[in-house]
Order: C-alpha cells, then sequence, then structure tokens
C-alpha cells in the first residue's frame, strides 16, 4: 500500500526543521525571536552585528519554512486537486513546478500537489549540510546567498497562494492576524537584504504596500 500512497507527495505537512540547541544558529534564532517582541520589525530583521550574513540568513530562512509549513498546514483541508486544480495567485498568475535539476520541464498540477514538491524540495535543500551547514567551522557555499534566494522566492509562492485563493478560510479560522504578522516579517527581511525580485513579489503588491506603509514614516 505504501508504494500507492506512501510517496512523499501524498504528505502535504511537512515536519518542523529543527536547529540544534547549543549551536550558534541557535542563538541567532533565539536572538531573532526576541527583537521580534520588540515589535520594530526594520529594526529585527537587520544583520546582528558581528553576525556572518549567510549565517543570518539561514536561521531566518529555516524560520520562514517552518512558519510557512504551520500556516498552510491549517489550510489543508480547503487546498485539493478541486478547489484549486492549478497553482495559482490570482487569476493573473499560474506557477509550474520546476526545481531546475530533476524537474527541468515545468509541471502543471493542482496547487497542493505544487506545493507539495515545492515543501519537499524546500526541506531537502535545508537538510543537506553541504548547503545548509549546522556544525560549527563548516563553511556555507560560495553561492549560499543565490540558494537562498531561489528557496526564499518559491516560499512566496506560498503565501501568494493562501492569501488569493484561501484568505476567507484564513479569517474563519481566525488566523488572519498570525498570517499577516508572518508575511510583514519575511517581506522585510527579503527587503532588507534584496532577496527577492520585484517582479516576483507582483502578485501581492498592493499587499506589501499596505503592510510596509506605516513602518515608513
Ligand atoms: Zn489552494
Amino acid at each position: 500500500m505504501s508504494f500507492l500512497f506512501g510517496s512523499r507527495s501524498s504528505k502535504t505537512f511537512k515536519p518542523k526543521k529543527n536547529i540544534p540547541e547549543g549551536t550558534h544558529q541557535y542563538d541567532l534564532m533565539k536572538h531573532a525571536a526576541a527583537t521580534l517582541g520588540s515589535g520594530n520589525l526594520r529594526l529585527a530583521v537587520m544583520l546582528p552585528e558581528g553576525e556572518d550574513l549567510n549565517e543570518w540568513v539561514a536561521v531566518n530562512t529555516v524560520d520562514f519554512f517552518n512558519q510557512i509549513n504551520m500556516l498552510y498546514g491549517t489550510i489543508t483541508e480547503f487546498c485539493t486537486e478541486e478547489s484549486c486544480p492549478i497553482m495559482s495567485a490570482g487569476p493573473k498568475y499560474e506557477y509550474h513546478w520546476a526545481d531546475g535539476l530533476t524537474v527541468k520541464k515545468p509541471i502543471k498540477c493542482s496547487a497542493p500537489k505544487y506545493i507539495d514538491y515545492l515543501m519537499t524540495w524546500v526541506q531537502d535543500q535545508l537538510d543537506d549540510e553541504t548547503l545548509f551547514p549546522s556544525k560549527i567551522g563548516v563553511p556555507f557555499p560560495k553561492n549560499f546567498l543565490s540558494i537562498a534566494k531561489t528557496i526564499l522566492k518559491r516560499l512566496f509562492r506560498v503565501y501568494a497562494h493562501i492569501y488569493h485563493q484561501h484568505f476567507p478560510e484564513v479569517v474563519q479560522l481566525g488566523e488572519e492576524a498570525h498570517l499577516n504578522t508572518s508575511f510583514k516579517h519575511f517581506i522585510f527581511f527579503v527587503q532588507e537584504f534584496n532577496l527577492i525580485d520585484r517582479r516576483e513579489l507582483a502578485p501581492l503588491q498592493e499587499l506589501i504596500e499596505k503592510l510596509t506603509a506605516k513602518e515608513c514614516r
């Protein structure tokens, strides 16, 4: 049976990625959580003094993956082959899955399939010690930021799909404040380090302007 249904594509909710306690990355993660609590997001996303940019981006990327995983997890029952036969973000944006490595020719698939491919792919990246080293003294690869950019660009699409196709359900579940806070943090972070191209953010441009407007004063 597992060979029919046990493939990872049937399971949308991914296990949480943990940063091991006692590591510097764990301290950084705690630092991030503490500064977030201060309420000043612009300040909270900034690279802490003396810290390594790659490590800071790595810790936050893991955090965003976990947040999106949890947020999408709350609405999976509403995101089905029937409700979302294509992976879209509003009427103007449709995504086809390709990871550029094992899947080169983009696959047109439903949103739950697409998001499953996407989250599985991200998790594989995060679990790869050569890309995301967690041990002290193991350097990040030279192209780390470009890897992180690709991951964040793809994670953005899950937010975009949730906002465009599932916002009423998010409201119904009372999760909208949670979603907005998470997305706002994500946007401030990618803006701070210029990690996602503006064109990629277009599906949520209006919302981004609204969420960031107040902080600019
Ligand atoms: Zn959906």
